[in-house]
C-alpha cells in the first residue's frame, strides 16, 4: 500500500491493491475462518493492525530524525562557541584539566605529584564542585581528568558522564596506570553505557618492556595493566566511541629504548593512538636527563 502510494501517480491504485489484498485473504483464510464473512472482518482487522504499524514505524523514524537533527545543531553551536573563545580569546578555556584525586597505589620515582600522594588529604572534591567548575567553563572542548589514579575513586563514572553532560567536551581522557582491571573495567563500562557522542579516550601509562616499567612502576605493575589493556580494548570493540590508548613517560630509565619500545608496544597492545611525555623536574634548573 505504502510503496503503491509512492509509486503510482494516480491515487487510485494503492487503494485498489490495498482492497485487492483483503479479498485475496479473505479467500486464502476462508478455510481456517470456515465462512467469508468472518474470514473478511479479519482480513480487515490484520490489514488496519499492519496500517497502524507501519505509521508508528514511520512516526518513529521521523521522531528519531528530527532528534539525531537537533543534536547535530546543538554540537556544531558548541562547536561555534569553542571558535570564538580561541579566535577572542575571552578568558574562558577550550580545555580543562582537573585533578580528582591524590591518592595512588603505585609509587612512581618520576612522579611530580610525589609528594602530594602521601598527604593524608588525597585533595578530593565533590562530584558537584568538578562538574559546576566545568560547566562554567563550557562549552568545552576537551577535558582531562588526572591524579593520582583516577578509576580508585568510587564517583568517577558520575563525574565523567556530569561533566558531559554540562560541558559538553568533544573528548574527555584521563591517563591510568592501569593496576584496578575490575573496577577500571566496570567504570568505562558504566561510563560507556551513557555516552552518546564524542570520545572518551583512557590513556595506560606503559614505561617500556615489562622489565624496565616494573623497575620503575613497580613489581607486577606491567602484568597488572596488560590484563587491563586486554579487557577494555575487548570493550572498545562494543563502544567505538572508546579509545584506549598509551602514554609513555621518557626518562633515564628508558630513554635508550627508543624507537624500538614503540614498535614492540604498539605490536602487543594494538592502541588506538600512542602520546609521549617528556619527564620534567619540579624545578625549571633540574638536572637534565642524560
Ligand atoms: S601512577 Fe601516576 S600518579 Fe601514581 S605514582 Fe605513578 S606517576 Fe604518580
Amino acid at each position: 500500500f505504502f510503496l503503491s502510494f509512492i509509486f503510482f501517480e494516480n491515487k487510485i491504485v494503492p487503494f485498489i491493491l490495498y482492497t485487492s489484498g483483503i479479498l485475496v485473504n479473505t479467500i486464502l483464510t476462508k478455510k481456517i475462518f470456515m465462512e467469508y464473512k468472518t474470514a473478511l472482518y479479519g482480513s480487515l482487522i490484520i490489514s488496519i493492525i499492519s496500517l497502524c504499524s507501519y505509521l508508528s514505524a514511520l512516526l518513529s523514524v521521523l521522531i528519531l530524525g528530527i532528534n539525531l537533527f537537533f543534536n547535530y545543531l546543538v554540537r556544531l553551536k558548541d562547536l561555534f562557541i569553542c571558535f570564538l573563545k580561541v579566535l577572542f580569546k575571552y578568558g574562558k578555556p577550550i580545555q580543562l584539566i582537573q585533578y580528582v584525586t591524590a591518592r595512588c597505589n603505585l609509587r612512581c620515582e618520576h612522579c611530580f605529584y610525589k609528594e602530594t600522594l602521601d598527604k593524608p588529604d588525597p585533595g578530593e572534591l565533590s562530584p558537584e564542585i568538578l562538574i559546576n567548575v566545568a560547566k562554567k567553563s563550557g562549552p568545552l572542548l576537551w577535558y582531562s581528568l588526572a591524579g593520582g589514579e583516577p578509576f580508585i575513586r568510587k564517583d568517577f563514572s558520575d563525574i565523567v558522564l556530569g561533566v558531559k553532560k554540562e560541558a559538553k567536551p568533544a573528548v574527555i581522557s584521563l591517563p591510568s596506570n592501569g593496576w584496578y582491571t575490575e573496577k577500571t573495567y566496570l567504570s568505562c563500562l558504566k561510563i560507556m553505557q551513557n555516552y552518546y557522542n564524542g570520545l572518551f579516550v583512557v590513556f595506560i601509562s606503559i614505561d617500556g618492556p615489562e622489565e624496565i616499567h616494573d623497575r620503575i612502576r613497580g613489581k607486577n605493575s606491567f602484568q597488572k595493566l596488560r590484563e587491563t589493556f586486554k579487557i577494555l580494548k575487548k570493550l572498545s570493540k562494543l563502544y567505538e566511541k572508546l579509545h584506549v590508548n598509551i602514554v609513555i613517560t621518557v626518562q633515564d630509565y628508558n630513554c635508550k629504548l627508543f624507537p624500538g619500545t614503540i614498535f614492540d608496544l604498539y605490536k602487543e597492545f594494538s592502541p588506538t593512538s600512542m602520546s609521549i611525555n617528556l619527564f620534567r623536574y619540579q624545578e625549571l634548573n633540574g638536572p637534565k636527563i642524560k
